[in-house]
């Protein structure tokens, strides 16, 4: 399902199945979400090179690898045709200076599933489709068949970023912690920060299903905005600051206790300054640190998580009950834009 321009509906399309070269490998995919960045590549909101297939939270089966190479994932398995995976939301060199600094998803040859240009070199780089074509450089996870496909397909993008944010602060460990935004990510953080000791979780959205969300994932304390605002600052150890919304970037920042961390996630649009006063950030022995993407062993975090814990949270409920085939892909975005829902599964 081809994406060419705002404001028209993904078109229906077929191109052959791709030769692969060494490293790559060929997947029927199962299962895609609709993530937020989609939406706003469809109405407008971000610009992106076009004609492209969008989806980048997808889970599928590997149909077909290189003949005589061999492929592992990245805890070393080895792949073979039908294991079930999914891999990182970019593919990259590993060689660049920022791939040796630690930071590949500012590799200088990054490439993005869901993000690239449909041409005569790579086609099947999207989720919206039935196969993706992996690069070379993309770090692989083989998946449990014990857990079901409609709660692994958003690991890629929302968890895997989530466990990012959680790496930049020192551990949650007897914390108080502060959740702002209640989407995929924000919700994820919650079970995370139970299962690492946390004194309390608390959460603030202004959506009511998203809150109730929240809630069945054990956060302590949840708030919509007015709520929360109308409230004495209070001191919180880590902030987790999901929503990029200036008010609660302000308010938040008064509400950071001694020793603590604020992490910059869901500020990704053009945005004025915030104040931050240099003699508090000493005194206080303050953190301000940003996460964009992640590493692979941020997504490896994610799987590990979700495999051991799947029992344990409703993480059914991440992705809304009414799934969508791919034929009716304008379908599921139109519902995803009505609704709210946190994600919205295409299942092929
Ligand atoms: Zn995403
Ligand atoms: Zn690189």
């Amino acid at each position: 399902m081809v994406f060419t321009e705002v404001g028209k509906p993904l078109l229906s399309k077929s191109y052959p199945l791709p030769e692969l070269s060494e490293g790559e490998v060929l997947v029927r995919n199962m299962c895609a979400t609709i993530c937020g960045s989609d939406l706003h590549t469809i109405t407008g909101k971000r610009q992106e090179k076009t004609p492209t297939i969008l989806g980048h939270e997808i889970v599928g089966r590997i149909v077909k690898l290189p003949e005589g190479n061999e492929i592992s994932d990245h805890f070393g398995n080895k792949l073979k045709i039908g294991d079930k995976i999914t891999w990182s939301v970019m593919a990259f060199c590993g060689r660049c200076e920022n791939c040796k600094k630690g930071i590949p998803q500012k590799c200088d040859f990054l490439k993005k599933y869901g993000h690239e240009r449909v041409d005569s070199q790579r086609v099947f780089s999207g989720g919206f489709a039935e196969y993706t074509h992996l690069w070379k450089g993309t770090a692989i996870f083989k998946l449990s068949e014990d857990v079901a496909v409609t709660e692994q397909v958003w690991l890629n993008c929302a968890f895997a970023t989530t466990m990012a944010a959680i790496s930049r602060t020192n551990g949650l460990t007897n914390k108080k912690i502060l959740v702002v935004g209640a989407g995929a990510l924000g919700v994820l953080a919650i079970p995370v920060s139970r299962e690492q000791g946390s004194d309390s979780v608390t959460v603030v959205d202004p959506n009511k299903d998203r809150r109730e969300l929240a809630k069945s994932f054990g956060a302590d304390y949840i708030f919509s905005p007015e709520e929360f605002f109308a409230q004495e600052s209070g001191d919180y150890d880590v902030i987790l600051e999901m929503s990029g919304n200036y008010n609660a970037l302000i308010d938040g920042i008064n509400r950071l206790s001694i020793g603590g961390v604020f992490v910059f996630v869901g500020s990704v649009f053009p945005m004025r300054d915030i104040g931050i006063n240099p003699e508090q950030v000493v005194r206080r022995l303050h953190t301000f640190t940003g996460i964009h993407n992640y590493t692979p062993n941020d997504l490896a975090q994610a799987v590990l998580f979700l495999e051991k814990y799947c029992t344990k949270y409703p993480f059914d409920l991440i992705s809304s009950p009414k799934s969508f085939g791919l034929d009716k892909c304008n379908e599921a975005f139109q519902f995803a834009l009505e609704t709210n829902a946190c994600r919205v599964r295409i299942e092929m």
